[in-house]
């Protein structure tokens, strides 16, 4: 194993695979008018399990992985989803994770906790019919519950990932909670991020992680727990046990202790979701080229600020 390691200290721990870049969604924060939403929802090509398997094997040699988390674009519409799971599991890599808008769940959630999976994030930016259509542009709230009710049903974790956008759903807060509540799941709701196309205008959608506490603390009292070493998301505790966070890139940035490299559907790694440089892994070069590659990847890292990229989560992997 090399030690990869950057003048902060960090290094690659966990590694996010978007295993396709393609969705049966459209949300608004992902992709912009009717065109883009079109190209989404068209299949694209994505790397054969083999192949990605053989990759995850390769990066885990040099790396030591911890944690592995599976997303996209939709990775439950990825063919060979179970036996990628598998796969990895195989491999000693404890924690396999993955996120998902939940659209396919129901059906998904009992094969991907027999093959391996432990805990979902799934995303769900509202619990009203209409605004979960404002956000992610088809009906299907009721579809996703249903999933999410399974999942907890197959015994898997599920944590719920909201991302709160001003004039959109921010009314959705206080109802999102009360959902997560009531089926013991964590939530986290997030500052919407300057990627894709709201590079240059997320500060017209931002509600800010102090916005969010405030309209909170209009229904629940709450103290603070703080955030885990290289976690995304600062958790809170109401007074009667359940917990909630948000993950405030924008308005409190935790770039100083990342430890994520993303791995796209084509093989390009990333080492920063700001960075738009991809770099592409072959499988005919030796170990010292990739490392030079992983160090190279590692310089994208950020420190202070997250300044997003115009690379929509949908290729890079949310
Ligand atoms: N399709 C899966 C899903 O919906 O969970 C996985 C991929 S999707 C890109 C993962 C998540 O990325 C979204 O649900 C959302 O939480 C996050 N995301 C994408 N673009 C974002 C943005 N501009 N700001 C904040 N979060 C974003």
């Amino acid at each position: 194993m090399s030690v990869i390691q950057d003048q902060y200290g960090r290094t690659f721990r966990t590694l996010r695979v978007s295993l396709l870049n393609h969705c049966n969604l459209g949300c608004v924060y992902c992709v912009a008018g009717d065109s883009e939403v079109k190209a989404a929802n068209t299949m694209h090509s994505s790397l054969p399990v083999p192949e990605l398997l053989a990759i995850i094997r390769r990066l885990h040699e040099q790396l030591g992985l911890s944690t592995i988390r599976l997303t996209g674009g939709e990775p439950l519409l990825f063919q060979g989803l179970t036996e990628l799971i598998s796969g990895v599991r195989e491999m000693g890599i404890s924690s396999i994770k993955l996120t998902t808008n939940g659209f396919l769940l129901e059906r998904l959630a009992m094969p991907m906790k027999q093959a391996g999976m432990r805990s979902i994030n799934v995303s769900l930016d509202a619990v009203d019919e209409d605004v979960f259509y404002q956000m992610s542009r088809r009906h299907a709230v009721d579809r996703v519950i249903r999933g999410i009710d399974k999942a907890l049903e197959a015994g898997l974790e599920v944590k719920i990932n909201s991302v709160v956008m001003r004039g959109i759903n921010e009314g959705q807060i206080i109802p999102l909670l009360e959902f997560a509540f009531s089926r013991h799941c964590r939530i986290r709701l997030l500052e919407v991020m300057a990627m894709g196309h709201l590079h240059d205008q997320a500060g017209r959608y931002l509600f800010s992680q102090e916005e969010m506490l405030a309209v909170i603390a209009g229904r629940y009292s709450f103290k603070p727990l703080g955030r885990a070493g290289s976690a995304t998301a600062s958790y809170w505790q109401t007074d009667d046990g359940h917990q909630f966070g948000v993950i405030a890139n924008e308005t409190a940035p935790f770039c100083g202790d990342c430890d994520r490299l993303r791995l796209d559907s084509s093989g390009h790694i990333y080492g920063c979701l700001s960075s738009n440089h991809p770099i592409l892994l072959d499988k005919e070069e030796d170990e010292g080229i990739w490392t030079k590659k992983l160090q190279q990847a590692l310089l994208q890292k950020q420190t202070l600020r997250f300044t997003g990229s115009d690379l929509s989560m949908l290729h890079i992997g949310g």
